[in-house]
């Protein structure tokens, strides 16, 4: 029998937790032909998600936990999900119900049919401020635009991966993870289905405006490195600045002469080196950033207590 993992990481999710499990549950009830497991990753909340995690384990032996030392962020969460998961296939959801259960079988229906990445896209956003789109809609832009890998909009983490995705996403192990992006670059059969989006069942959006950004931040960085190459060009763009208006200032006080003298080989020599300063920085940078991300090499999380 196949057996399939949904995974939750859930972060200040007590009052959304049971009525997840009271939908999941009636899921996992009528699809008999599969064996499932609920692996809830409490990615330290400070409120009692963790007791009602432990009654949900002691009343369904299909809920597993794994319990994070403290809050990693969704990301990692996802990670630890990733690492513990038995299954062959796997569901990503959120706790909050916004990702509605009643998509998954006709995710498994694709997942039967050979497709190996069954991505969501929500064709609306539920309860979401103006301002919170908008910046969204110009985020997926500019990291189109600068980046190689297409990470696509209005999709999100609810979708189901193959064992074969899953494994190829656990070898990722870097810290200032960005998962949508992964799971472009990771690549494989990818099928795209539609859902609506629906309003939080309890509790708030720990994503504040200055989060979302955060992790548009670690998208950025860790997808491109267009910032980089961007003092590289303005570095070169000085220069050449530099060399122009030394040409200008020569050929001036070569015909009329110049009454305070070195003055146009000072300024000259200024210009030029700040932009071959602004070069040699960018270049360095370039390389520096690479290195800086990958040597911190510390674990991506760490698990306090886990039960599966
Ligand atoms: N989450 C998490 N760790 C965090 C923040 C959020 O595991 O530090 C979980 C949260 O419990 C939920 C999912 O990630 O299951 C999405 O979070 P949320 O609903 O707050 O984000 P939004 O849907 O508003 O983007
Ligand atoms: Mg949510």
């Amino acid at each position: 029998m196949k057996k399939i993992t949904i995974l939750v990481p859930c972060y200040n999710e007590e009052k959304s937790l049971p009525l997840l499990h009271v939908r999941l549950a009636t899921l996992m009830d009528s699809m008999t032909a599969y064996e499932w497991e609920l692996l809830l990753v409490n990615d330290g909340s400070r409120d009692g998600t963790m007791d009602v995690v432990r009654e949900l384990r002691a009343m369904d032996s299909r809920v597993g936990y794994i319990d994070l030392s403290r809050n990693f962020g969704k990301e990692r969460a996802m990670l630890a999900g990733m690492d513990h998961a038995t299954g062959d296939c796997m569901v990503i959801m959120d706790a909050d119900l916004q990702d509605p259960p009643e998509v998954i079988p006709e995710m498994i229906k694709h997942w039967e049919d050979g497709w190996e990445d069954v991505y969501a896209r929500r064709i609306s956003r539920g309860k979401e401020s103006w301002l919170r789109r908008k910046l969204s809609l110009c985020y997926y832009n500019v990291l189109q635009k600068t980046t190689k890998v297409d990470v696509l909009q209005n999709v999100g983490d609810f979708r189901l991966i193959d064992r074969k995705c899953i494994d190829a996403l656990k070898q990722m192990r870097e810290c200032e993870r960005y998962t949508k992006g992964l799971f472009s670059w990771m690549g494989f059969k990818k099928k795209e289905i539609t859902f609506d989006r629906h309003d939080r069942a309890a509790g708030e959006s720990s994503f504040d405006l200055f989060k979302l950004m955060l992790l548009g931040i670690d998208g950025i960085t860790s997808f491109t490195t267009a910032p980089l190459r961007f003092a590289t060009v303005l570095g070169f763009a000085v220069s050449v600045f530099a060399f122009i208006y030394m040409c200008y200032v020569l050929v001036k006080t070569l015909i009329w002469g110049d009454p305070v003298a070195g003055y146009p080989t000072l300024i000259i020599v200024i210009l030029f080196l700040g932009g071959v300063q602004l070069i040699s920085l960018g270049i360095i940078g370039e390389y520096l950033g690479r290195i800086f991300n990958e040597t911190k090499d510390r674990p991506v999380y760490i698990v306090r207590e886990k039960e599966m």
